[in-house]
């Protein structure tokens, strides 16, 4: 079954939002270079998730490939072609989660406070709480630092209907990324299956993505 592993996971979840431990921290001694469980994780960078933990994997067991956002970019599709064609991996999972900084900001907010904007500077230190430093200079990179699309807010907001449908679009910006793309199979033999959450940071619970489905607007 494509998604047994995904589906052990979430058993893992739910065990781990009632504050069981599952993923034991131990030198595991030799291991293979192939994931065990043929699974890869994409999921944001933010420090209170335990990436292992929530989804009660051990050592070995899977690609955890982290990033601001937990966003699908080119180098989140560089990954995961690598895992799945040379590492053998059939299954992914996409997570975002609650009050995600890549909420409370706008690549174009973010790149003008870079450069020296003052306007920019002082939105950003307001909404950081930490004084926001100039670099007063212009770079052709990153070419993006992919903030999620929507209307911004506070950093670090409680989850709301609105922040909750700004993070549901992006991870379903993810999932069709990846089934668009003509070098990861998501159907035929080969093919790798992809779900996407959202995780509540002050639960501690995953909670899927729905796919297809609406992707934003700017009405
Ligand atoms: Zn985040």
């Amino acid at each position: 079954m494509a998604d047994s592993v995904t589906n052990a996971c979430l058993a893992n979840n739910e065990r781990y939002a009632k504050g069981q431990a599952i993923h034991h921290p131990a030198h595991p001694g030799q291991q293979p270079i192939q994931p065990s469980r043929r699974l890869a994780v994409v999921a944001c960078m933010d420090a209170r998730l335990d990436v292992e933990d929530l989804l009660g994997l051990q050592t070995g067991e899977a690609h955890i490939i982290r990033n601001a956002g937990g966003v699908v970019n080119d180098d989140a599709i560089r990954c995961l072609i690598i895992s799945h064609h040379l590492l053998n991996t059939n299954e992914i999972i996409l997570i975002h989660h609650t009050r995600c900084g890549m909420l409370a900001f706008t690549d174009d907010l973010l790149k003008a406070g870079l450069e020296g904007d003052p306007a920019a500077e002082k939105l950003l230190g307001q909404a950081t709480g930490r004084p926001f430093m100039s670099c007063q200079a212009c770079s052709a990179t990153p070419s993006a630092f992919h903030a999620f699309r929507g209307q911004i807010e506070a950093l670090d907001a409680p989850r709301d209907d609105k922040n909750m449908e700004r993070l549901t679009w992006d991870v379903r910006r993810g999932i069709s990324s990846i089934l668009n793309h003509p070098w990861i199979p998501t159907t035929g033999p080969d093919a790798v299956s992809v779900r996407g959450f959202i995780y509540d940071v002050d639960s501690g619970k995953l909670e899927e993505v729905s796919h297809p489905g609406p992707m934003g607007s700017f009405a």
